[in-house]
């Protein structure tokens, strides 16, 4: 039995980048950029009105300046070919180019019109005041976006207004999906003496879906050595990544570690001190790897998140990826697996003084989907931890 930071350190050195490719902007949300993308342009392209009034020359709103003539007017959009002269003002909206010769803009609140249909200035201006500067936000050649960093919706603005329309991507990972067990009823079924609902698979899907995966579900497999091999033999063809849940244990109907192995699949490690999740199994075929997940929903979820997650990370590109833990202190007192690492179902809030204060759920087991139902997240005690104090500083795992 190996520890988790072994379990993952295996995993990690295995991982390699899936393969680029070219998506549409909007569509590479959440890929990683392979090339670092610079802008093609200045942004603002041009110098902009950031109000809706008059470009002016900000010397004609000194105090005792005569009223300005309107000589016209620009809208956002259209091409500037006006000249803002001495004693001059041009009507402009927000986002509409600055006409030549002006220098500011007269908010329309601080414009007054006289009789002659001039403009009186209500305020002082500076010049620059109330303009967008060309290249202010942005200058051309500046990066957008890093090779190795995922696009995220916030790095999306300034991608699409520097009109980049395409960007190189590592391929998104193909997960394929089995879950194992004679008792497994899918959803709305009617149950049999001894049967229960599968709720891995969905659980599963959702997970996969959620790290950024293309997920192909193969369905349930009965108990049997055949069945399970069929269902391996045809995901191992396409998937990145088989994530396979239940019969990876030591019982008699415990079948999917045998059939791997015939299936050409080459262990990396079978069972993590880890708690729930302790049967878990991972090995690889050629650039597949292949994770045999112990049934349990709670130890599906967490084996999931601890070493699956973070592998998809790492080849969707993100060199450094791994599980995502953030500080927490712990609210009651707790108690870790001996030599075991644990994560433990855990509410989090915010503590009076801000830092995330984690209580674990009253009920904690493998098969408890109504604690995971309350839960924000797991407190993920270190194998060595023993008891645990109330104001102990613990690591968070945030679902
Ligand atoms: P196993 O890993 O096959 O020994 O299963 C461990 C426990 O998880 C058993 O109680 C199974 O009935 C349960 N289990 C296995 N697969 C699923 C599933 N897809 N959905 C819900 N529970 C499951
Ligand atoms: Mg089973």
């Amino acid at each position: 039995m190996i520890d988790v930071a072994e379990a993952w350190a295996l995993i990690a050195a295995a991982a390699r980048p899936l393969p680029a490719e070219i998506r549409p902007l909007r569509d590479a949300v959440g890929r990683v950029a392979v090339e670092t993308v610079r802008s093609p342009l200045d942004l603002p392209g041009f110098d902009r009105s950031a109000m809706d009034g008059f470009a002016v020359r900000a010397a004609d709103t000194a105090p005792g300046s005569a009223p300005l003539r309107v000589v016209g007017a620009i809208a956002a959009g259209e091409d500037p070919a006006l000249t803002v002269g001495p004693g001059e003002a041009v009507g402009i909206t927000t986002g509409a180019a600055l006409p030549a010769g002006a220098d500011a803009v007269l908010r329309s609140e601080l414009a007054e019109t006289d009789d002659q249909g001039r403009v009186v200035a209500g305020e002082t201006l500076e010049a620059g005041r109330f303009v967008r500067f060309r290249g202010e936000d942005i200058a051309s050649g500046d990066v957008l976006l890093d090779a190795g960093r995922a696009l995220t919706v916030q790095r999306l603005s300034a991608l699409a207004a520097a009109g980049v329309s395409g960007i190189t991507v590592r391929r998104a990972a193909r997960v394929h999906l089995l879950t194992t067990g004679d008792e497994l009823v899918m959803a709305g079924g009617p149950l049999g003496p001894g049967q229960i609902h599968d709720s891995n698979g969905p659980v599963l899907a959702q997970l996969a879906g959620a790290a950024g995966a293309e997920v192909n579900d193969h369905g349930a497999a009965p108990d049997e050595p055949e069945a399970i091999a069929a269902g391996v033999r045809s995901a191992l063809e396409q998937a990145d990544v088989l994530v396979i849940s239940g019969g990876v244990s030591v019982g008699e109907h415990d079948h999917v570690k045998s059939v791997l192995a015939r299936e050409g699949v080459e262990e990396l490690f079978w069972r993590v001190r880890l708690k729930p999740g302790k049967p878990l199994f991972c090995g690889i075929r050629g650039d597949t790897f292949v994770f045999g997940l112990p049934g349990n929903p709670l130890s599906v979820v967490v084996c999931f998140l601890a070493f699956v997650e973070p592998l998809l990370r790492r080849l969707h590109g993100e060199p450094d990826a791994a599980m995502r833990l953030l500080p927490a202190r712990l609210a009651v007192p707790a108690s870790a697996e001996d030599g075991r690492t644990t994560f433990l179902t855990a509410r989090l809030a915010r503590g009076a003084d801000g830092m995330l204060e984690a209580t674990p759920t009253t009920r904690q087991g493998s098969h408890m989907t109504g604690a995971l139902a309350e839960a924000d997240g797991f407190v993920v005690a270190p194998h060595d931890a023993g008891e645990l104090q109330a104001g102990d500083r613990v690591d968070v795992l945030v679902l």
